[in-house]
């Protein structure tokens, strides 16, 4: 980590109550009537506020007085499918109008509507609906988005998916990180064709988009009703042979043993695991993969069985939480939210939840020497909170208490305290 540096700041934020969520720190690592100061986009600077005022003045930088607020970590959202056409509020409504899945599924419904919508849609409609979405995230304090595609299943419009997620950083203030979600879903018309069409994924159309600077890393949802471990090993291998670091969708409806394979190709992030075995976490441990946690669709799927939190506190394995925003199973666009639900319905402390989003969503998205915590070197990317506490971030249903955000030392909404 660098040092701190005394001299050559651009601006300071002082007087709020700091949660630096540094792994060294305590707890939230709180830093009571706080300051920080930023240099070129970095920290440079943590310290008590008094300090920072007289550094500050004796150089001439601008100080923004946020007294009265917390002052954490941009939030990051590690697990989204943001970019989608359509919606899926018809099926939505039919299903409790007493629909069963089969008839959804037979009028076309579930992913296929969307696999529909989303090749039929252009780039900019692709990004707009993206944008208004990533545009709540931000308000609420979120600086990064990884974003999926696999609602394209044939090339040109997995491309068109990626390429719409890196636009959102020209429309929205949130940086991107784009995973190529190549085994989704069988698309219809491969339907006789699934060794071709894994064969094609996992070869000449990740290396096209990886090519194209489109793909951050992978993602393979492996699952009874998707991609066997095998054909999600064949991808993971892919990618490594490419250097590209994996996700994968795993344990959210049966356990075949995908922890154990994300595990073992060194993935990022497993993702989901309601159902993980005890030499599941094991793995994932040793590998130092992060479990992400998603409650939101948990909470539409109104499953039964929650991830084995205890099993993977005991085991050693960091929790991230994130919204999987998606028109099926998660149509959520709000963090807090998820943090709030996997407090209540997964058991998670407030501290595990806030973390969750912070340091652990970073080390999720390979960015945990970048940033994720308030520390000397890391981006500037901060939330700012009327709240009385960090776990506040937890504690409500539909409220807001973000009245800014910074992103890499610039402040991108106006500080609004309420009186
Ligand atoms: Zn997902």
């Amino acid at each position: 980590m660098a040092s701190s540096s005394t001299s050559g700041w651009d601006r300071v934020w002082a007087g709020a109550h700091l949660a630096t969520l540094a792994a060294a720190a305590e707890g939230y690592g709180v830093v009571e009537n706080g300051a920080v100061a930023v240099r070129d986009g970095r920290i440079a600077w943590i310290g008590p506020a008094g300090e920072a005022r007289s550094l500050a003045a004796g150089q001439c930088v601008p100080v923004e007085e946020v007294g009265g607020l917390w002052l954490t970590p941009g939030l990051i959202d590690c697990h989204t499918h943001l970019v989608h056409a359509g919606n899926r509020v018809a099926e939505f409504e039919r299903r409790l109008n007493g629909a069963s899945y089969e008839e959804i599924a037979r009028a076309g419904g579930g992913i296929r509507s969307t696999v529909a919508a989303t090749r039929a849609a252009g780039t900019t409609e692709l990004v707009q609906g993206a944008a208004a979405r990533a545009r709540r995230l931000s308000a609420e304090g979120v600086t990064t988005l990884e974003v999926k595609s696999g609602y394209g299943l044939d090339l040109p419009t997995e491309r068109r998916m990626l390429e719409a997620a890196r636009l959102l950083e020209t429309r929205v203030p949130v940086s991107i990180r784009t995973t190529f979600l190549g085994l989704h879903a069988l698309p219809e018309e491969r339907r006789h064709d699934r060794a071709g069409f894994v064969a094609e994924v996992c070869g000449p159309w990740l290396e096209t988009l990886a090519a194209a600077g489109l793909v951050d890393a992978v993602d393979a949802f492996c699952e009874n009703i998707a991609f066997t471990p095998a054909e999600t090993g064949r991808l993971l291998g892919a990618a490594r042979a490419l250097g590209i670091p994996a996700h994968v969708h795993a344990g959210q409806l049966s356990d075949l043993g995908a922890a154990e394979l994300a595990a073992q190709y060194g993935a990022l992030s497993a993702d989901h695991l309601e159902f993980l075995s005890e030499a599941g976490a094991a793995a994932r441990a040793a590998a130092g993969t992060v479990a992400v946690l998603l409650p939101c669709a948990y909470y539409t799927l109104r499953q039964a069985v929650p991830p084995p939190v205890r099993l993977l506190r005991r085991a050693g394995v960091p929790l991230a939480v994130a919204t999987d925003c998606n028109p099926g199973t998660s149509p959520c666009v709000s963090l807090l939210l998820a943090l709030n639900m996997a407090c209540t319905l997964f058991g998670l402390t407030p501290l595990e939840a806030v973390t969750g989003a912070t340091r652990h969503a970073a080390r999720a998205l390979g960015l945990a020497h970048d940033r994720g915590t308030l520390e000397i070197g890391k981006r500037a990317d901060f939330a700012l909170w009327q709240v009385e506490r960090p776990a506040e971030l937890c504690y409500g249903l539909g409220a807001n208490p973000c009245v800014g955000v910074v992103r890499a030392g610039k402040g991108i909404a106006a500080i609004q305290q309420s009186p």
